[in-house]
């Protein structure tokens, strides 16, 4: 990447890249490398993107307008360069200036680390929702934890997975900006003491410094650019100069090391292993920072604390920052001196709580003795709202002690535990989920006393994904067919895609169509001949499964089927089989021993079916490593087919399955989550549907199911199952899968059994379907017109209109 160009040809764009990579990197442009590229060319962005900054945050603070916080433990932003220019529409200015420059664009964009501060969909969401919300041209902070090296990179060693740090900050960060005046003492443990007036102290025992790192998230047409403001952590003393002078060169830097274990990783939020206590510090951490930064804009901008509802409105995105009420409370009691009930009416009135889950593993509950040590002065507080919650739900109608137990801050069943719904619940004026079954589960299951006690509480926002991102950004040429059928507007907004919906019965426009679909399967093949070495057909389904790994999940039903297949094409060599290709990616909790075996599964089923000349290439198999946004950017575009596989009633709602139906990819799925709602706006013709509804599964669940008659009843499955347990596809370790699949036999948590004639028999829909290429194409163009209401400008709207007052 030399400048090979007329230097006379240079317009000012070029020539302000060139002085950033002199005067901010230090280098010229023939010693430049592709990152010191990718670097100025993202500096020299920056220069136009702070002024608009500046302009959003003077314009929101002249109109005294109120903000939106949304707290997070995880953004997973992914790239930041490509959305950025096709937000502020400068791409091809700032592509022909690199041109000019001998630089590619494309090839500097792809060297940009992929931020991966989050495991999955939620911390997707959070990174959705920045981008809708400087859009709609709302005041918003998001609010988070810079991670060292956020969640684990990925490696596939033999089929095993491999968890290697994340080092997207080797590089240094062009987008971000330090704020060393905005930082925060955060305390831990400690006493708390009272005075004569009946004032409380907290002296903790040990501190840290929280700091302001601030990146800036541009929205559409660049309208506004709101502050994504992540955490990092420092120590109070990072230097003991006097225990370096005694020769203790590391007890002069512990402070400072034990400070940054702070924001080193993200710790898997269905991890089981230890951690813990490090878990619920960041979580405390970061909420106390980011409410203490709240508070003093409040009180900055505002003066009066108490008028904190109407110009905050605090979004908890799941339970990891449920401390923050109490942590809001300290502050109005301990330092504003209000009394509890002001106190708590402020704080109900500012929060909002997103639930994500409804699995009873995943609630997050602290040891009581853990939480009190680390903060002793919010178990106080704990407890005193736990008895006011108590005495009101006391005197309401109808709730006895066990519901009085349900609704308790603290888990009184064996080890007592800090129930942070709860708290998160007590303490906001709304709670909503996020999707309609999700929404209506809660109110049955988890939170059915709570919600008796509060019924106008709970509410549905079902989750949406940015089309910038998940379709403008990802599928450029879909985008210009689209553009081309129905005029640009859909990109201003996403709800006018349906206009779309008549080019389906267009058979030059299902052509031009079908043939940007296989031009990015053509890519992604490459990307997989590149990186794993497989040669894929792209005339073949593509057949795509990317989520975390979970047994909810059900990637092991995936492969249970795979390989009944490929003993059906085996045995049926002269029937007319579909080629297919099945894709998996994602990444397995460092603890989750058999998310990790499935893994391995997928490999040592895809080292045998791709290595079988016997089936004549009509099934691959391959898991791609490292699963992140940008490797989700390449997969979306390039799917015919969208697995959303779910044990019905487990998934809340699901935004992977939305960005591969926008992207024109047919789902197979159960009645799950958001699948839901996506067969009710793309029609039942146009999605393939199969398996136990969550009320069936709740009824098997309670009737007692009895796995082992339902495999010895099927006999593909009964085939598949002992295939995998007796060591056909592990050789070199006959039981590898041995206990995995007498799982199924004794127990099948997730129904896998109960659900697979019914998955086996959908996937030959499937493939029937396929064979009229014609009603493939229709469907898949009325998938993606009608998906524009899953745009997270739709649901961030929602939010803002019914729960933020903002709209
Ligand atoms: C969208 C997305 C998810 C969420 O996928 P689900 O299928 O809804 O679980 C997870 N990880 C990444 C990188 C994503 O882009």
């Amino acid at each position: 990447m030399t400048a090979t160009t007329d230097v006379s040809e240079r317009g000012p764009l070029a020539l302000a890249i060139i002085d950033t990579l002199v005067h901010r990197i230090g280098k010229d442009e023939r010693a430049a490398r592709p990152h010191d590229w990718l670097e100025a060319t993202i500096l020299t962005l920056r220069n136009e993107i702070i002024e608009r900054w500046m302009e959003s945050t003077k314009a929101a603070h002249a109109a005294g307008a109120k903000r939106v916080y949304y707290l997070s433990l995880e953004f997973l932003i992914g790239r930041l360069l490509r959305d950025t220019l096709a937000n502020l529409r400068h791409r091809d200015e700032v592509g022909d200036a690199l041109r000019q420059l001998g630089v590619d664009l494309s090839a500097i964009e792809e060297l940009e680390p992929d931020a991966a501060l989050g495991n999955g969909g939620l911390g997707r969401l959070a990174a959705c929702f920045m981008e809708s919300l400087a859009t709609l041209d709302l005041p918003a902070y998001g609010y988070g934890i810079r991670y060292v090296n956020g969640m684990f990179r990925q490696r596939i060693d033999d089929g095993w997975q491999v968890e290697l740090p994340e080092t997207w900050l080797a590089h240094g960060n062009p987008w971000e900006f330090e704020r060393r005046e905005s930082a925060y003492f955060v305390g831990f443990g400690g006493e708390v003491t009272g005075d004569e007036a009946g004032r409380v102290h907290w002296k903790p025992g040990e501190a840290v410094e929280a700091v302001a790192v601030d990146t800036p998230v541009v929205g559409w047409r660049g309208k506004r650019v709101n502050t994504l403001r992540l955490w990092t952590a420092r120590s109070l003393d990072p230097f003991k100069l006097d225990a370096f002078n005694r020769g203790d060169f590391e007890g002069a830097m512990a402070d400072q090391l034990r400070a940054e274990s702070l924001v080193r990783v993200l710790y898997p939020n269905d991890s089981t292993a230890a951690g813990q206590e490090l878990r619920l510090r960041q979580e405390y951490f970061f909420s106390s920072a980011s409410i203490q930064d709240i508070v003093r804009r409040h009180i900055q901008y505002f003066g009066d604390i108490r008028t904190l509802p109407d110009r905050a409105a605090i979004q908890l995105n799941d339970t990891h920052p449920a401390v923050a009420v109490a942590e809001l409370m300290r502050l109005l009691v301990d330092h504003h001196e209000l009394d509890m009930d002001a106190a708590w009416a402020i704080t109900r009135a500012t929060f909002g709580y997103t639930n994500h889950t409804l699995l009873p593993e995943a609630l997050e509950s602290w040891p009581l003795p853990l939480f009190e040590r680390l903060l002793p002065r919010h178990m106080q507080l704990v407890y005193a709202i736990n008895a006011k919650l108590l005495r009101e739900a006391r005197a309401a109608e109808g709730i006895d002690d066990r519901a009085i137990a349900a609704i308790s801050l603290i888990d009184e069943g064996g080890e007592r535990r800090v129930r942070m719904a709860n708290l998160a619940f007590a303490g906001a004026h709304s709670v909503n989920g996020v999707a309609a079954l999700h929404t209506q589960l809660m109110k049955s299951t988890v939170f059915a006393d709570l919600h008796r006690l509060y019924p106008d509480r709970i509410n549905n926002k079902t989750n949406g994904i940015t089309p910038r991102r998940w379709l403008q950004g990802c599928n450029p040429a879909l985008t210009s067919l689209i553009a081309e059928a129905i005029g640009p507007d859909f990109t201003d907004d996403a709800q006018k895609l349906p206009a779309l919906a008549p080019f389906a019965e267009d058979a030059g426009f299902r052509e031009r169509f079908a043939a940007v679909k296989r031009a990015n399967k053509v890519a992604l093949a490459e990307h997989v001949r590149d990186t794993i070495g497989l040669r894929l057909d792209p005339d073949a389904i593509f057949d795509v499964q990317i989520k975390r790994i979970h047994e909810y999940k059900r990637q092991l039903l995936n492969l249970i089927e795979t390989v009944a297949l490929y003993d059906q094409i085996r045995s049926h060599p002269e029937r007319d089989w579909t080629p297919r290709v099945k894709l998996f990616a994602g990444k397995a909790a460092s603890s989750y021993v058999n998310a990790k075996l499935i893994i391995k599964l997928a490999n040592d089923v895809a080292r045998r079916i791709n290595g079988d000349p016997s089936i004549g290439g009509l099934l691959k198999v391959a898991f791609l490593p490292n699963y992140n946004v940008s490797l989700a950017e390449r997969m979306v575009p390039a799917a015919d087919l969208s697995e959303q596989i779910s044990t019905a009633g487990m998934e809340a709602s699901g935004t992977g399955n939305m960005k591969f139906a926008l992207n024109g990819a047919l789902t197979i799925g159960t009645l799950d989550g958001a699948n839901i709602e996506i067969r009710d706006q793309v029609g039942a013709d146009n999605i393939v549907i199969f398996g136990m509804t969550a009320e069936e599964v709740a009824a098997k669940r309670a009737g007692g199911y009895a796995p082992r008659a339902v495999i010895e009843n099927s006999a593909e499955l009964a085939q598949a199952v002992n295939a995998i347990a007796s060591g056909v596809f592990s050789p070199d370790d006959p039981n590898r899968y041995r206990d995995l699949m007498n799982g199924l036999y004794d127990h099948d948590w997730f129904m896998v059994a109960a659900d697979f004639d019914a998955y086996a028999a959908a996937q030959r829909e499937v493939d029937r379907r396929w064979g009229d290429r014609d009603g493939w194409q229709r469907s898949a163009i009325r998938n993606t017109a009608n998906m524009g209401w899953f745009s997270s400008d739709r649901t961030i709207g929602e939010y803002a209109r019914e729960i933020w007052g903002v709209l």
